[in-house]
């Protein structure tokens, strides 16, 4: 095994932005873009044909067709009507989406087409009712700076976003409409070559001239990445969706970089042995042969009737566990694909015995098989009906890797900042026009007027938080990327109420308690701003704040006002307040005696587990303090 060095390879990384718009409707019908988790209807669709118009055939429908599921729809009525159910065709473009859109590649100065044309773009997981995607190409060429570096737009595209991946249930696969529909606009950069820790730099410009146009949705899932990677000797380009954090991308962009490279050490020394597959002599049901095999996952694919088979491969000793650098195998390359068609694993030879395979078992199979020394083998269990197209994709991935190096796939980003096999990609047959929605015209008029709206830039808009707020650097900026700038603006142009304060309320407290593992889409705006009101009215105090947010955050409450009575929030008057903590301090009258004015803080904390969110704690010190006081002066 050697050393991977990222520096060495010539890696290129190009990004997509899938950046949802904040439109009061959606692309093409006029459901507003809520979320829901009420769904009140339900029907069910098979996947559709992988044909596109044209004629042809993509080999990523086909692929996923053969996995063949069944997909369930969820909708709510508030977020969805005939048109996202595909009962009826999609009304004319969003007047709104358009002009943000517009703003945006204005604010990239990328070049912006007259006549816009409406494509079709096949997707093939279901998350779309009709079987594709409508999207437009708004724009082309253009650039952004960051810190000197110009990094080139290559095109902006105004599409709709697909309905939510609400998971599988066996062959069942389902998504909410909620989401189907919400413009979202795509922006995808020229390849840069880059160190990747500046990689998150690059992706953060990005998304902060996005936001400065504050039409823009914030929040989780409101902006994915995806990022391209190519290594000089690879020759292609790979496409890694969904990267949920910016911290993630150098991660993903090293990990992928070296599973390129690995992938070519691998082809070479593929290269060097003499295998081919022989469909008749070299796979075999051993179904019977494994009855008594000791595996649990060999038992249990036997009890839900699947076949076992077993593939012997010619010359290929040590094959499948060769690594060429950490983490990356062959094995592993087929162990993803297998998982793609919710097969639980497969074994091979250079990782056996193991898993409650036993060395008689092997025995027997290389007996069966005919296996010598020098061959490798798999075992593979699935369905009758599945196993053949299992294998077929297991030989032809190998034989295309000692080929050509590199599959040319779709990837996903895992959360450990790995990428594993997602589909192959698509084909050029993916896109067709949309025949449903005439050309989009667009005017000298909005062309200028979309000019005369590019945002400030991200430094400008930063200084004027500062200066119009008066408050400081870190939290302007931690305010600004937040999804709650525009909440903080409503809060401090309505309330009575002190900048810093507040914007460190909704970027420490919360973010604290989304640390926590609480859930902070549960937090309505408008409940955080009823809770300034109250607060300036002196109906809670500041210390109730964060006992409040947790219990909605954690789900314990729904309400402001539930979430009072269930942490029995109440503001206490002074006096009430001086006769609990006089109660607390005759009470505890040894810890006075005994550590006289240090009794300060024992006392602090046993007066702050009955009153705390029940008034201030500057309040509670000075009474507490007092209340010693005349203590000690009494005795
Ligand atoms: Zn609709």
């Amino acid at each position: 095994m050697s050393e991977f060095s990222i520096n060495n390879v010539g890696v290129k990384v190009g990004l997509e932005i899938h950046q949802q718009l904040a439109t009061n409707k959606k692309l093409f019908c006029n459901c507003v873009p809520t979320d829901t988790e009420e769904y009140s209807l339900k029907f069910q669709r098979k996947l559709r044909a992988a044909k596109s118009e044209l004629g042809e055939y993509d080999p990523a429908a086909l692929f996923e067709k053969s996995k063949s599921k069944s997909i369930l729809y969820y909708a709510n009525p508030e977020s969805s009507c005939l048109v996202e159910q595909d009962e009826e065709p999609p009304h004319e473009l969003d007047d709104d989406a358009k002009r943000i859109a517009l703003i945006i590649a204005s604010a990239l100065k990328s070049e912006i087409f007259s006549e816009i044309y409406p494509m079709r773009k096949t997707v093939v997981d279901g998350s779309n009712t009709t079987g594709f995607q409508r999207t437009m190409l708004i724009s082309q060429g253009g650039s952004y700076e960051v810190e000197g570096t110009t990094i080139g737009i290559q095109s902006i595209c105004l599409e709709e976003d697909a309905a939510k991946n609400l998971g599988d249930e066996g062959i069942i696969r389902k998504f909410g409409l909620e989401r189907l529909g919400i413009p979202l606009v795509e922006i995808a950069t020229d390849p840069f070559e880059v160190e990747p820790q500046h990689i998150k730099k690059i992706a953060l410009a990005l998304g902060r001239i996005l936001r400065s146009t504050k039409k823009v949705k914030r929040g989780l899932g409101s902006i994915r990445q995806d990022v391209n990677v190519s290594i000089k000797e690879g020759g292609v380009v790979i496409e890694v969706k969904g990267v949920q954090q910016l911290d993630q991308l150098e991660k993903v962009v090293e990990y992928e970089a070296k599973r390129q490279q690995g992938l070519l050490e691998i082809s070479k020394e593929l290269q060097k042995r003499d295998w081919i597959h022989d469909k008749e002599k070299d796979r075999k049901d051993i179904t019977e042969l494994f009855s008594k095999c000791k595996s649990k996952i060999i038992q249990n694919a036997i009890k839900k009737e699947h076949k076992i088979f077993g593939i012997s491969f010619r010359n290929m000793e040590g094959m499948f566990g060769f690594s060429p650098y950490e983490g990356i195998r062959l094995g592993k390359e087929i162990a993803e694909l297998v998982r793609f068609f919710g097969i639980g694993g497969v074994f091979h030879s250079d990782e056996l015995p193991n898993y409650g395979v036993e060395k008689i078992d092997i025995e027997n199979l290389k007996e069966f098989l005919k296996i010598k020394k020098e061959d490798a083998f798999l075992i593979l269990a699935a369905t009758d009906k599945k196993i053949h197209i299992v294998i077929e994709q297991i030989i032809s991935r190998i034989e295309f890797i000692k080929k050509n190096g590199i599959p040319i796939d779709t990837r996903l980003a895992t959360v450990n900042g790995e990428t594993k096999f997602l589909r192959p990609r698509p084909g050029a047959a993916r896109m067709y026009p949309e025949t449903d929605i005439p050309p989009i015209i667009v005017s000298k008029k909005e062309l200028e007027s979309a000019k005369e709206n590019i945002p400030k830039s991200w430094d400008e808009s930063i200084l004027e938080l500062q200066t119009k707020y008066k408050i400081n650097l870190q939290l302007a900026e931690q305010i600004f990327d937040s999804r709650y700038i525009e909440l903080f603006e409503n809060i401090i142009g309505k309330i009575k109420t002190n900048p810093t304060f507040v914007a460190s309320i909704l970027c420490s407290t919360i973010t604290n308690l989304e640390r926590k593992g609480l859930d902070s889409d549960l937090l309505k705006n408008e409940d955080i701003f009823k809770l300034f009101e109250l607060l300036e009215k002196g109906e809670i105090v500041k210390e109730s704040i964060e006992i409040i947010f947790e219990n909605i955050m954690s789900k314990k409450s729904k309400s402001i006002e539930e979430a009072m009575k269930n942490a029995s929030i109440e503001s206490i008057n002074e006096e009430d307040l001086d006769k609990i903590i006089k109660d607390i301090v005759d009470k505890n009258q040894e810890i006075i005696k005994n550590q006289k004015e240090r009794a300060m803080g024992p006392l602090m904390g046993i007066v702050m587990k009955e009153l705390r969110g029940k008034a201030s704690g500057e309040i509670i010190n000075k009474l507490l303090s007092k209340n010693i006081k005349e203590k000690l002066e009494n005795n």
